[in-house]
């Protein structure tokens, strides 16, 4: 089974509302991109986004400006080509994929399980300092662990009553001297 995780939305997609990347057809071979109105762009070209390679694709301005859907399409409202930016082919391949796979259920309730566990995960590391060994050897390193999954359920215990209550728990059965104490008495 592979690894399973979501692709993220557009961080600026409320800025921009309508098409997304994953909304336009990307031909490898003619290393052009189309439109959902049927435009295609020129040859894209390298480039780098945040350090990183990336491959640079920009619509021809006048097909954008005349364009009834330019509004939908990344809130174009200064008259410039639409302009995306592809990942590399295998890894946007990979995103795409993605990308379509997780508005299915059968991919959200796969995912359902791991979000669960990344939930304990990301308390451990963030709140409990999971992500650094305090001790040398797998011995000792396990024993940290136990101990900070204990001290997660303590925690997470903790919350689930109101501050300043505790919870009811049944009385402790007698001793064997507290019994002991009760026959001579009797
Ligand atoms: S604005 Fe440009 S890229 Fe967007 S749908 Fe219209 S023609 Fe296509």
């Amino acid at each position: 089974m592979g690894l399973l995780g979501p692709v993220r939305d557009d961080p600026q997609s409320a800025q921009r509302p309508g098409f997304t990347k994953e909304n336009f057809h990307i031909d490898w071979d003619t290393r052009t991109v189309t439109c959902p109105n049927g435009i295609t762009s020129p040859p894209w070209k390298p480039a780098l986004g945040d350090g990183h390679r990336r491959l640079s694709v920009l619509f021809p301005r006048r097909a954008c400006r005349e364009c009834d859907d330019r509004m939908k399409c990344g809130g174009n409202v200064d008259g410039k080509g639409r302009h995306i930016l592809l990942l590399p082919e295998a890894q946007q391949k990979i995103q795409t994929h993605v990308w379509r796979d997780q508005k299915t259920s059968n991919w959200q309730q796969r995912y359902a399980i791991r979000a669960g566990c990344e939930a304990t995960v990301s308390e451990t590391v963030h709140a409990h300092g999971l992500r650094h060994c305090l001790y040398r050897g797998l011995a000792k390193t396990h024993v940290q662990h136990v101990l900070t999954a204990a001290g997660t359920n303590i925690v997470r215990l903790s919350e689930c009553f109101p501050p300043g209550t505790t919870p009811t728990s049944p009385p402790r059965p007698r001793t064997h001297f507290q019994r002991l104490c009760q026959r001579l008495t009797a």
